[in-house]
């Protein structure tokens, strides 16, 4: 192992966007910053999200958009509220990226991309005297309490003034985010509600018919119900693993947590969301003479190909003799749901440092002067841009307060 110690005065630790907005907040604080990534690059699961449109946040009302992190709402909303959708928008335009709102209220980057943001995020950074070093993996601390790193030349040494450690979940663990910092953050008491996949698929025993000829098929419009909850409308996919899409992500930690209860989860959909229950009787209660049900169904209720087969899939045969019976199961179709999928295929991670273990700074107790931002912390969210938000959120009032902290001591540490 080398000796030698690298000395920053705050250090960063993993380049997401949580990371790069504490390290520009600190940046802009005063400090000296220093990132260090253990991928070649930073942002990779950002640009990956950029494959999908980049939602960026969401436009509706501030008094309803911190109700989507459920039970965190008033943990989240100081940081929600000092760096919140408007101001996401506005930095997002001092890069030169203007957003737009789509149908649904969200809000993506005019581009619908990452790599303009990020390219010119990062530009930026280095101007304003952000350093990068990448491939390197914290692993730990040093016998002597040095931050220890894994490198391509073997471990390094850094001391710092304040951390702010920004190391995401653990979906998509070859993107970055592997999760290896529970065992570690565990170990020096700071407490971290298990890792679980949100926003995540689950799994259904299809039969070998339904996987074989319709995975991939996209089931919509439709909505999705379960236990209390009230029905969200989208869309959903069929898979040969069972469930995954937008509708089946907005219930993913309500099902995920009925499955962890009782070891199953009913989902109901609703095949015709245009179609009132009573109008749907009636249509299908009209006679079909010599038509077959397949048709009959198509031309009265718009069901066919995989909505169809879900019909059959469930159904007893006797069931579609019956007018009243079939409309009702049609709007509302149960759906055992056996196992969420590995959180290493999910879009987010719920659990994480709890909010308990951190100050309002989002500065650990157990470990004065190191502080933590976004997916690592235990929140969820449903997707619809909250994820990011959050991230940024977190990542702007963490990485100010890093810099405070590292900045008190500056006068006797680095001499001007
Ligand atoms: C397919 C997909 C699409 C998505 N789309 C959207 C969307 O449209 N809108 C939205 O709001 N959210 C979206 N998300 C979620 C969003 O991308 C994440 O919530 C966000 O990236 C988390 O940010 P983060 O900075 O906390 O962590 P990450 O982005 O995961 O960054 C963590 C960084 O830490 C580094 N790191 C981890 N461990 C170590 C270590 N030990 N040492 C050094 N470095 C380390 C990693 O290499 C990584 O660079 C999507 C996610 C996926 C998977």
């Amino acid at each position: 192992m080398t000796n030698a110690v690298r000395d920053v005065e705050v250090a960063v630790i993993g380049g997401g966007p949580a990371g790069l907005m504490a390290a520009e907040a600190a940046v802009i604080a005063g400090a000296r910053v220093t990132v260090f990534d253990g991928m070649a690059s930073v942002g990779r699961k950002f640009l990956l999200a950029g494959k999908g449109g980049l939602n960026l946040t969401h436009s509706e009302p501030s008094v309803q958009f911190p109700t989507r992190y459920g039970t965190r709402a008033t943990l989240l909303k100081p940081a929600l509220d000092a760096f919140g959708p408007e101001a996401i928008r506005d930095w997002a335009l001092a890069l030169g990226v203007a957003t737009v709102i789509g149908s649904s209220g969200r809000v993506f980057p005019s581009d619908y991309k990452a790599a303009t943001l990020l390219r010119r995020w990062l530009h930026r950074l280095r101007a304003q005297g952000v350093r990068f070093v990448m491939r390197r993996r914290w692993r730990g601390w040093s016998d002597a309490g040095d931050w220890l790193f894994e490198s391509p030349a073997g471990p390094e040494l850094v001391s710092a003034q304040a951390v702010v450690l920004a190391l995401g979940g653990a979906s998509w663990p070859r993107l970055g985010a592997d999760g290896a910092w529970v065992e570690t953050l565990s170990a020096r008491g700071v407490a971290v509600a298990p890792l679980k996949p949100s926003n995540c698929g689950f799994e259904v025993a299809w039969s070998a018919h339904l996987r074989e000829r319709f995975a991939g098929a996209p089931v919509k419009p439709v909505a999705a119900r379960t236990v209390d909850r009230p029905a969200i409308r989208g869309e959903l996919m069929v898979t040969a693993y069972g469930v995954e899409g937008g509708v089946i992500y907005a219930l993913s930690a309500v099902l995920r947590e009925q499955i962890a209860l009782v070891g199953r989860a009913q989902l109901e959909l609703d095949l015709t969301p245009d179609l009132d229950l009573a109008t749907l009787t009636r249509v299908l209660g009209e006679p079909r003479g010599a038509r077959s049900m397949a048709t009959h169904l198509k031309r009265k209720a718009r069901i066919d190909g995989v909505k169809s087969a879900l019909l059959h899939e469930v159904l007893s045969r006797t069931t579609f003799d019956d007018p009243a019976a079939l409309a009702r199961s049609i709007k509302a179709l149960p759906v055992r749901l056996t196992a969420a999928r590995p959180l290493a295929e999910a879009i987010s991670t719920a659990g994480g440092i709890q909010f308990e273990a951190l100050d309002e700074r989002l500065m650990l107790r157990a470990i004065p002067g190191v502080f933590a931002a976004g997916e690592m912390l235990d929140w969820e969210a449903p997707t619809g841009g909250y994820l990011l938000t959050a991230c940024l959120a977190t990542g702007h009032i963490s990485g100010a307060a890093a810099a405070a902290w590292a900045m008190r001591g500056r006068e006797e540490k680095y001499p001007a």
